[in-house]
């Protein structure tokens, strides 16, 4: 299954893959691989049909750490053009994202008083569901989103939305038409740019002097802590820690203001950054959390081979378990077709001689097979239709909605496994 990456791909892939071999934020060639997910297909190739299983490209999956400024990266670059161009990501699906877009906007129009003079932009839209929630507190707004499909869903939806790729060189077609923006938001975007120091002086530009620049980051604490390897994928180039932002913030003459958790994306930090002043120096809670990561071996190469000895033996006992209980004849299925699913599952080489099908409340992945592992994704009332008995959840994230919703499920017998940090069954805690 897991193919031959060099005679398969090597053509297309020539066209489309390049390697690095310096770190993206600093520059330096101090990075070592610590974690070979790959050869993997790209998460979001969900495949239409069964003709096209064979000659499925795979590209190398490699995680790397930057000794010089400690970035955590992958040096597997995609070309943008292919990862983003069609996306099968719609924001305004889950209901644990639209509640914390709702509470992110309102604490945003209030802290700023926010008004109809201000102008709101997000890079990455999606399809404007963090927009609207501006757009009725009476504020303007424009959405960026480089994926032509889902930009035409937020027009659709009465969300000014220009289709392109933001990058430092953007900034001023955008001011030239809308003028600059009172509050620029990235969230979950700047992991997925190349160069993240020309995308944030690009946000900096965009922003008027005393603009905010408000972006939201998967955080590596919450990586390593609760071994999420499975939110590696060629769309997240960065992995980042507080230590590797204050130096990226430097870089792009940005000071960061305030620093939050927050439990999207498997935990993430909300950062408020403002253009740097003279005497510019980070807050206090961005320095102490840098401080604490510095005491938790963030910046050593030793923390992340421990952290990828522990991803080989996740891959052991999960396995280990879906064997045992396909052995004992019961059957599997899966839950949600998000694209760190597909990560896991080929990591863990988890196909369809282990589950059988996998469900999904996104209509576009709907009658598509998962790239690598060639699931067929059906509708989530398949669940109840055909009862199995174990259902892995892959959209570990949304574990408590997705079980609440599927309370029918639990109740006549079936049970739901989460794969990380270590294999169980969601009911027993
Ligand atoms: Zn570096």
């Amino acid at each position: 299954m897991s193919g031959d990456v060099a005679a398969a791909s090597t053509h297309a892939a020539s066209q489309v893959h390049r390697r690095r071999n310096t770190c993206r934020v600093c520059g330096s060639d101090r990075l070592t691989v610590f974690l070979s997910l790959g050869p993997m297909p790209l998460a979001n190739a969900f495949l239409k049909s069964p003709d096209e299983f064979a000659g499925e490209p795979r590209y190398p999956l490699d995680l790397a750490f930057c000794s010089s400024c400690s970035l955590v990266q992958i040096v597997d670059v995609i070309d943008p053009r292919t990862l983003f161009s069609e996306y099968l990501y719609v924001t305004g699906i889950s209901e644990t994202i639209v509640a914390s877009n709702r509470d992110h906007a309102s604490a945003l129009v209030k802290e700023l008083k926010l008004g109809a003079r201000d102008l709101v932009v997000d890079i990455a839209s999606n399809d404007g569901s963090l927009l609207r929630c501006f757009q009725n507190a009476g504020v303007r707004t424009l959405g960026i989103e480089p994926a032509a499909n889902i930009a035409e869903m937020a027009r659709g939806g009465g969300i000014e939305t220009m289709t392109m790729f933001f990058d430092g060189s953007a900034a001023e077609g955008v001011t030239d038409k809308y003028g600059r923006a009172t509050v620029v938001i990235a969230k979950n975007v700047l992991a997925h740019v190349d160069d993240p120091a020309d995308f944030l002086r690009g946000c900096r530009a965009l922003a008027e002097e005393s603009g905010v620049v408000s972006i939201e980051v998967p955080y590596l604490g919450d990586l390593l802590e609760k071994l999420e390897y499975d939110t590696v994928y060629h769309e997240h180039l960065s992995y980042f820690s507080m230590t590797s932002l204050l130096q990226l913030c430097e870089r792009a003459g940005l000071t960061v203001e305030r620093v939050q958790r927050v439990p999207v994306q498997g935990g993430s930090l909300r950062l408020h950054l403002r253009s740097s002043s003279a005497d510019g120096s980070h807050s206090r809670d961005a320095s102490d959390m840098a401080a604490r990561e510095e005491g938790a071996g963030f910046a050593d190469l030793s923390r992340y081979e421990r952290f990828a000895n522990h991803v080989l033996r996740n891959r052991e006992e999960l396995r280990g378990l879906l064997q045992r209980a396909k052995g004992d004849g019961r059957s599997i299925a899966a839950y949600g077709a998000p694209a760190k699913g597909n990560t896991l599952l080929n990591f863990c080489r988890i196909d369809t001689s282990l589950v059988e099908y996998t469900v999904d409340r996104n209509p576009l992945k709907i009658g598509l097979f998962t790239p690598g592992t060639h699931l067929p994704v059906y509708s989530v009332s398949t669940l109840l239709e055909r009862q199995p008995d174990l259902t892995l959840l892959l959209a570990w994230n949304l574990a408590d909605e997705i079980r609440d919703q599927q309370r029918d499920y639990e109740a006549r017998g079936g049970r739901f496994i989460v794969p990380i940090p270590a294999p169980r069954f969601a009911d027993s805690s």
